[in-house]
C-alpha cells in the first residue's frame, strides 16, 4: 500500500479505517515480576470472592499479570468492538513476552485492528544477553521490527515502544531510547515511553530523545496516572514542550498503587487533567488508555474491559462539557495522526 499508511498486524491500512483507538494497551503478555517468574507457584484463579482484593493489590497474585488466553482475548476484543472500540495499540515490547502470531489470530476472529511494538521494556525484564546490546544493535533490531518484522515473524510493528524506562535511568535503558530514536528517523513510527517513576524522569527521557534526534511531536510519555499528581500543572508543562501526553491507567479506581509511590487518580480526576490540558490549547497533545495488563481487569473476568473508556467514560466526557469535537479528538484524530507513517 502506498504511504500514508497504518502499519497493523495484518498489514498496511488506510488511516481512515481505525476508528476509536486505545493507544496503550496489553492483549498477551506476562508482567509477572522477574523474581516470581517460574516460582512454581500456582496461578490465582478470580472467583467472585477474590476479585476485589486480586484487583487492589494485582502483583500479589501470582498470575494475575500474565495474558496468555487467545480465545479469551478474542472475546473481549469482540467487546470492545460492541463499545463502539476500532484499534488496539498493544505495548507488549521485548521482555515483557510478546506473541505476534497471537496478536494475528486475535486480530483476524475479532475484526478489531492491533498495533504491535516494537523495541524494549525496563531493564529488570531482559536477559544478560540484551542488557549488553550496543545503541547500533537495538537499532537494528528495532528498525527490522518496523520495516520487516519482529521476532522472528514477518509481522511488522507500528510503534516503538512502551521503551521502558526506570528511575534513576539505567545504562541499558538509555541506550534503548537512543535507538528508538535513531528508528523514528529511519522509519517515520512515533515512540511511546514508560516513564521512570518521577516527576523529573519524563523530563530527562525528553532530553535524551531530543538530543538523538527525535521528532517530539511523534512522542509518546506515558503512565500521567502515577507520575505526576492529577491538581499538578507540570503535565501541562511537559506537553508545552512538544510531546504527547498520555493518561492510561482509566477503569483503575483504586486509590492505592500496588508499586507504592503515588496515590492513583479516579476517572474524575484523570478527566479534570485532561480538561486542563484542553483548555491550555494542548488538545492534540493528549490521547488516553487503560493499560489493560492484569486478569482481573478483563470484562469476562469481573473487570472493566478495553470498552471501558468508551462505553462509560465517554457518556461522564458528555456529562461534564466535553464537546463532541474534542472527545473525537481524543480518541480518532490524535491517534490517527501518531500512528500514520507518511
Ligand atoms: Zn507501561
Amino acid at each position: 500500500m502506498e504511504r500514508p499508511y497504518v502499519m497493523t498486524v495484518s498489514g498496511p491500512v488506510e488511516p481512515e479505517a481505525l476508528g476509536s483507538v486505545l493507544m496503550h494497551e496489553h492483549l498477551l503478555c506476562d508482567l509477572t515480576a522477574p523474581a516470581r517468574r517460574g516460582s512454581g507457584e500456582p496461578e490465582v484463579e478470580i472467583t467472585l470472592e477474590n476479585h476485589f482484593d486480586v484487583n487492589y493489590s494485582p502483583g500479589e497474585h501470582l498470575g494475575n499479570h500474565r495474558l496468555h488466553d487467545r480465545d479469551l482475548a478474542v472475546r473481549e476484543c469482540e467487546l470492545f468492538r460492541k463499545s463502539g472500540g476500532g484499534t488496539i495499540v498493544e505495548m507488549t515490547t521485548g521482555g515483557i513476552g510478546p506473541d505476534l502470531d497471537g496478536l494475528v489470530e486475535i486480530s483476524r476472529r475479532s475484526g478489531v485492528h492491533v498495533v504491535a511494538s516494537a523495541g524494549f521494556y525496563t531493564e529488570d525484564f531482559q536477559d544478560p544477553t540484551t542488557l549488553e546490546l550496543s545503541v547500533e544493535a537495538m537499532t537494528e533490531i528495532m528498525i527490522g521490527e518496523v520495516l520487516h518484522g519482529a521476532r522472528g515473524t514477518s509481522v511488522r510493528c507500528g510503534i516503538i515502544g512502551e521503551i521502558g524506562c526506570s528511575w534513576p535511568l539505567t545504562p541499558f535503558e538509555r541506550r534503548s531510547l537512543q535507538a528508538g530514536a535513531k528508528t523514528q528517523r529511519a522509519t517515520g513510527a512515533s515512540i511511546t515511553v514508560h516513564p521512570g517513576r518521577h516527576p523529573q524522569a519524563p523530563h530527562e527521557i525528553l532530553d535524551i530523545l531530543d538530543a538523538a534526534g527525535a521528532d517530539l511531536s511523534r512522542v509518546i510519555i506515558d503512565h500521567m496516572d502515577r507520575t505526576y499528581e492529577c491538581e499538578d500543572a507540570e503535565v501541562v508543562g511537559l506537553a508545552r514542550r512538544g510531546c504527547v501526553v498520555e493518561y492510561d491507567f482509566f477503569g483503575i479506581e483504586v486509590s492505592k498503587y500496588w508499586m507504592g509511590v503515588a496515590d492513583l487518580p479516579n476517572d474524575w480526576m484523570r478527566l479534570r487533567a485532561v480538561r486542563r490540558l484542553l483548555d491550555a490549547g494542548l488538545g492534540d497533545r493528549v490521547v488516553l488508555a487503560h493499560d489493560i495488563c492484569t486478569r482481573a481487569r478483563l470484562q469476562t473476568l469481573g473487570g472493566h474491559g478495553y470498552g471501558h473508556l468508551l462505553r462509560n467514560v465517554v457518556p461522564l466526557m458528555r456529562e461534564r462539557g466535553f464537546a463532541e469535537t474534542e472527545i473525537e479528538r481524543l480518541f480518532v484524530h490524535t491517534p490517527r495522526r501518531l500512528l500514520t507513517i507518511g
